[in-house]
């Protein structure tokens, strides 16, 4: 079989640990001998970012802004104990977060379904897609301690020095604080990125705040996505035949319960925070969880949703066997491959990408997979394969389709 060509370089960012070690064993066993990776590679690994002072992060961003798609490999995010575990300069900044604030994003996680990996919510058929958006609200919030009786007030104050002031509470005795904001602009973006996900994938869009307690702050989120949907994309939903949906977050939560899955949650950024975690967890597994962060102006980075499992990483340089589910990093990869392949109209490569993760899918079904997978299956007697030895099964399954 000839290799499939690719016209345009995809961005490759190598990461860390355990991750690294499926990195280049997805690329030699499942990747490379199909296709003629057209990659701009950046080593992400903490030692190189080290080396670089962190540069070839803010470059490999730069370049998924040249390029337009992005595949990222699970990085460290540095704390004390990995400065000096790796003697690094200093506490560099999370990769994904250096990204996500250049690219300025939406980050979609959706769970992969198989046969045998049963959710435990028993109705829910299809995935479900979270759309958590990545900016403000309590992550960039300040915060007090109210020592004892006094009086708290909102204060804006305008360019002009003019002061508007709104009463938060007259404190009788002690108590906490909190002020917190957002920006019309990433509020805006989110809308798009969410309209566009949904438009590209097919699938319906809910989305949900508690704009009936928070009248200004929640409601200017379903004010903007409403505007920018009756503006630029009710007509373009319509011909696509799905439908956006806003309801009240409580209400939002019930329907997902009893929903069989299949659409797209857009979601503030804590209940994406807290929410994801819910679905990822109750779909089955961390390691069937795939990541996008989609840009509103049309950068596509695709990484997994887990990190570098760092445990099985010390067990590998033991020398010990491990047993790593290779499956969300397989699906970073295909996930590129078919958007390159869209973009540069090379339809070859999203066959390709589509027969890599029947591939995937059908290994499982067949009763082959990894220990996380192997203790929670249904499936009676599965076989459980270490790393290498699940990606080669893998590959004799993808060569059988191919
Ligand atoms: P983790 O890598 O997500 O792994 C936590 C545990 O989940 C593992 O010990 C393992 O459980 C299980 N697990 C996760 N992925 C798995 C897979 N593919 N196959 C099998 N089991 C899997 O989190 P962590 O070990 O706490 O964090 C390690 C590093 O990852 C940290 O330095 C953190 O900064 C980084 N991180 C990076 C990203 C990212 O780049 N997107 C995201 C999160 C964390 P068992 O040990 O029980 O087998
Ligand atoms: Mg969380």
């Amino acid at each position: 079989m000839e290799k499939i060509k690719m016209t345009t370089p995809l961005v490759e960012m190598d990461g860390d640990e355990m991750t690294r070690v499926l990195w280049k064993l997805i690329k030699d066993e499942l990747l490379t001998p199909f296709v003629d990776l057209n990659t701009e590679y950046y080593d992400l690994g903490l030692v190189h970012r080290n080396e670089t002072n962190d540069q070839v992060t803010v470059d490999s961003a730069n370049a998924t802004k040249k390029y337009g798609v992005a595949v990222k490999c699970a990085t460290i995010t540095p704390n004390a104990a990995r400065v000096k575990e790796y003697d690094l300069k200093e506490m560099y900044k999370s990769p994904n977060g250096t990204i996500r604030a250049m690219l300025d994003g939406t980050v979609f996680r959706a769970p992969i379904i198989v046969k045998g990996i049963e959710p435990y919510v028993k109705n829910w058929k299809k995935p479900i897609t979270i759309a958590r958006h990545a900016y403000g609200d309590v992550y960039k919030a300040s915060e007090m301690k109210v020592p004892g009786a006094g009086k708290a007030e909102l204060v804006f104050t305008d360019e002009n020095g003019n002061e508007t002031r709104e009463l938060i509470h007259n404190f009788k005795g002690a108590g906490v604080l909190q002020g917190m904001h957002n920006l019309e602009d990433s509020i805006e973006s989110f809308a798009r990125s969410c309209f566009n996900f949904a438009l590209e994938t097919k699938q319906d869009l809910w989305f949900a705040t508690k704009d009936t307690i928070s009248k200004k702050y929640d409601h200017t989120f379903k004010d903007i996505f409403q505007e920018i949907y009756d503006k630029e994309y009710a007509e373009k939903f319509a011909n696509t035949g799905i439908t956006y949906f806003y309801t009240l977050i409580d209400d939002a939560v019930a329907r997902v319960m009893r929903s069989e899955g299949g659409y797209i949650w857009a979601c503030k950024n804590y209940d994406g925070d807290v929410m994801s975690d819910m679905v990822a967890t109750a779909f089955g597994s961390l390691s069937m969880m795939t990541s996008v962060l989609v840009s509103p102006h049309g950068y596509y980075e695709y990484e997994a949703a887990h990190g570098t499992v760092q445990r099985h990483y010390y067990k590998h340089l033991k020398g010990e066997e491990t047993s790593t589910n290779p499956i969300a990093t397989i699906y970073a990869w295909t996930g590129a491959l078919r958007k390159r392949g869209e973009l540069d109209n090379i339809p070859e490569l999203g066959v390709f990408a589509d027969k890599l993760e029947r591939a995937c899918i059908q290994t499982i079904e067949n009763g082959q997979m990894t220990k996380d997978l192997a203790l929670i299956t249904t499936m009676e007697n599965p076989t459980t394969l270490n790393t290498q030895d699940f990606i080669k099964a893998v590959r004799v399954t993808l060569e059988g389709l191919l």
